[in-house]
């Protein structure tokens, strides 16, 4: 029996196979190429920060540890919940959170 050459998976859900579905599938990808890319450190401004643990994150340069997203280092979210801790009012922190709600979906 011939079988067909098998072309080589690469990228983020090699690992996956034929399981969860395409939909689920792209949505892991995109989080974790966002995940796996450097970001830049609030600090030193280097593009040297990577992820210590789920919402932990450091930057390789300064050693500067801050917390963050789950996946992403800054979230819309956290960015409007930062505001909040400041002291903006509720009307305009309600508003954003809906804001940043609806553009994750
Ligand atoms: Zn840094």
């Amino acid at each position: 029996m011939k079988t067909l050459p098998k072309t080589k998976k690469v990228g983020p859900s090699r690992g996956l196979g034929p399981r969860y579905g395409s939909t689920v599938r792209k949505r892991y990808v995109k989080v974790i190429t966002e995940l796996k890319k450097p970001h830049r450190c609030p600090q030193c401004g280097f593009v040297r920060v990577k992820r210590e643990s789920v919402g932990v994150w450091k930057c390789s340069k300064c050693n500067y540890t801050f917390t963050g997203g789950a996946y992403t280092p800054v979230t819309k979210l956290g960015v409007v919940a930062k505001r909040a801790a400041k002291g903006a009012p509720i009307e305009e922190t309600a508003k954003a959170v809906a804001a940043a709600e609806e553009e994750n979906e």
